[in-house]
């Protein structure tokens, strides 16, 4: 049946398969009156000014720490996750939720410039504008966290939202409008449409001022090109294969402890969770021993290590790379050809897996991980940037983690740890190549949700004019002889 046609979708708990719930399928008409209402309101909410939107912003904020509990359990149901895992993402988003409501004003308030000396009769500033109204379309890994880095960051900088969840979590989805329609001052500042894929894309044909996408590559290539068809900016937060790189000074214990979490945590289903070691020959032997012996140690299941693949299709992907690299002669630490074992997977680490597997080219998002020897960084470095990913990055080392970072075609890098940079609310999130352009989070991830307004105007009359047919040949000259002198 075409999907155009359902009225309604169910969703499942992907640990048991079992229905938990069913949601509107919303239809074109549906999303292009969602945006229309966005539209209605976009004048008012802008009006409220950085004072009243914070106001409003951290009011939800304040309900949803309270009700922590409710969206956690909804969270761990409806993508299989841990509980922990799941209150970790929410108390992450929450905190840039807060960051976003508290800083807006600071990042986003007028700037004076200098108008130089040519021009010093003239006043300048630089204003950052809203763009109106926002279509967010999010994925499932991760239901708040993700699409709350362009959410929250969109409504303080005075734009309306139009939310599109994935529709492997409509709940968490419906959940974030309801509570937000609890402290909105007025109605559709913030709205939910739930729906499979065509829904989104309908989103992304409405008549939206900006589309933040965060999801797949293949399907961010579609949201661009429609995008561009009509002019209108996106940001894309898309794939990974995010390398962890460990030197022979790393301290190698930390280093497999952090990499086997960044691995297999949330069955693998990490945008910027590691896909692929590349260790210092020199240390291999100890880190690959340490891994192992820590591997042995983890297991799915319902609120276990970590929980199911939460769309059962990627199972067929993580089996295909496991296959092909036993195929081309990887070595197996651990699991084998028969991790998957529906609906969870074992872990699997693959030992010497040739840079032209699956494993190593294309994003698996499973828990499994590569392990390869090199003999260098510098080998490390051509290896971890060989791909058509750039998302997220892990670096190992006790004197060359600064060296190394700066040479990693990522837009992240953290250093003696993992995914730093996502907690920190400071500083932007985001990827080059085909891990997308745009950054949520920080000062960068407001600016990314407005567009720039130079206004320049007149403080006082020269005795001359050059921008008038009245021009004289005495501002000529005037002007002639003052370029000569200051160049
Ligand atoms: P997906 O591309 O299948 O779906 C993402 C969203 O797009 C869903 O809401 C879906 O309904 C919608 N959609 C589907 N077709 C569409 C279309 N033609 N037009 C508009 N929208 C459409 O991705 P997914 O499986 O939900 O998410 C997993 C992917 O997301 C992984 O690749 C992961 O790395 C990536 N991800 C990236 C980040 C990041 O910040 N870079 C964060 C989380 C997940």
């Amino acid at each position: 049946m075409s999907t155009t046609t359902l009225t309604e979708f169910p969703s499942h708990n992907p640990a048991t398969g079992e229905v938990i719930g069913t949601y509107r399928n919303a239809s074109v008409e549906d999303v292009n009156a969602a945006v229309a209402r966005a539209h209605a309101s976009s004048r008012a909410w802008q009006a409220l000014g950085f004072a009243g939107r914070k106001k409003v912003l951290v009011a939800w904020d304040a309900v949803i720490s309270k009700r922590l509990s409710e969206i956690t359990e909804l969270v761990a149901l409806e993508t299989g996750k841990p509980l922990s895992d799941a209150s970790l993402e929410i108390s992450l988003a929450i905190g840039h939720l807060d960051w976003a409501a508290k800083n807006a004003a600071r990042y986003l308030s007028p700037v004076t410039r200098n108008p130089g000396l040519i021009m010093a009769n003239m006043k300048a500033r630089v204003e950052r504008a809203p763009y109106g109204v926002v279509g967010v379309i999010g994925p499932w890994n991760y239901p708040v966290f993700t699409p709350m880095g362009s959410i929250a960051y969109s409504l303080a900088a005075g734009n309306t939202v139009v939310f599109k969840p994935s529709e492997y979590t409509p709940g968490v989805g419906e959940w974030l409008g309801a509570t937000f329609a609890e402290v909105a001052p007025f109605p559709d500042i913030f709205q939910v449409i739930t729906g499979l894929g065509a829904t989104g894309q309908a989103l992304t044909n409405a008549a939206v001022d900006k589309i933040a996408f965060t999801g797949s590559t293949r399907t961010a290539k579609k949201v661009a090109a429609a995008a561009a068809d009509r002019m209108i900016p996106t940001v894309l937060e898309c794939g990974g294969k995010d390398p962890v790189i460990v030197d022979s000074d790393a301290n190698i214990k930390k280093a497999a402890e952090y990499a086997l979490w960044l691995a297999m945590s949330n069955a693998g289903q990490t945008c910027i969770g590691a896909e692929r070691v590349y260790v210092h020959h020199a240390v291999a032997d100890e880190f690959i021993r340490e891994i192992g012996d820590m591997a042995k140690e983890i297991h799915p299941g319902i609120n276990k290590n970590y929980g199911p693949a939460t769309m059962p299709s990627q199972l067929n992907v993580i089996q295909s790379h496991i296959d092909d690299a036993a195929a081309k002669g990887a070595k197996f630490l651990i699991g084998g050809t028969d991790s998957v074992q529906p609906p969870f997977v074992q872990p699997t680490i693959m030992l010497d897996v040739p840079e032209d597997s699956l494993a190593i080219t294309e994003e698996t998002f499973g828990p499994t991980l590569t392990i390869n020897r090199v003999q260098s960084m510098d080998e490390a470095v051509a290896l971890a940037n060989a791909t058509r990913y750039g998302l997220g990055a892990s670096v190992w080392s006790k004197r060359n983690g600064e060296k190394i970072a700066s040479q990693l075609v990522t837009g992240m890098v953290s250093i003696n740890s993992v995914i730093g940079f996502a907690g920190v609310a400071t500083v932007p999130f985001g990827g080059v190549k085909d891990s997308g352009y745009g950054r949520i989070h920080g000062p960068e991830g407001l600016h990314e949700f407005t567009y720039l307004r130079s206004v320049v105007s007149e403080r006082f009359a020269l005795p001359f004019a050059f921008t008038t047919f009245k021009r004289t040949k005495f501002a000529d000259k005037f002007l002639t002889s003052v370029i000569k002198f200051l160049h």
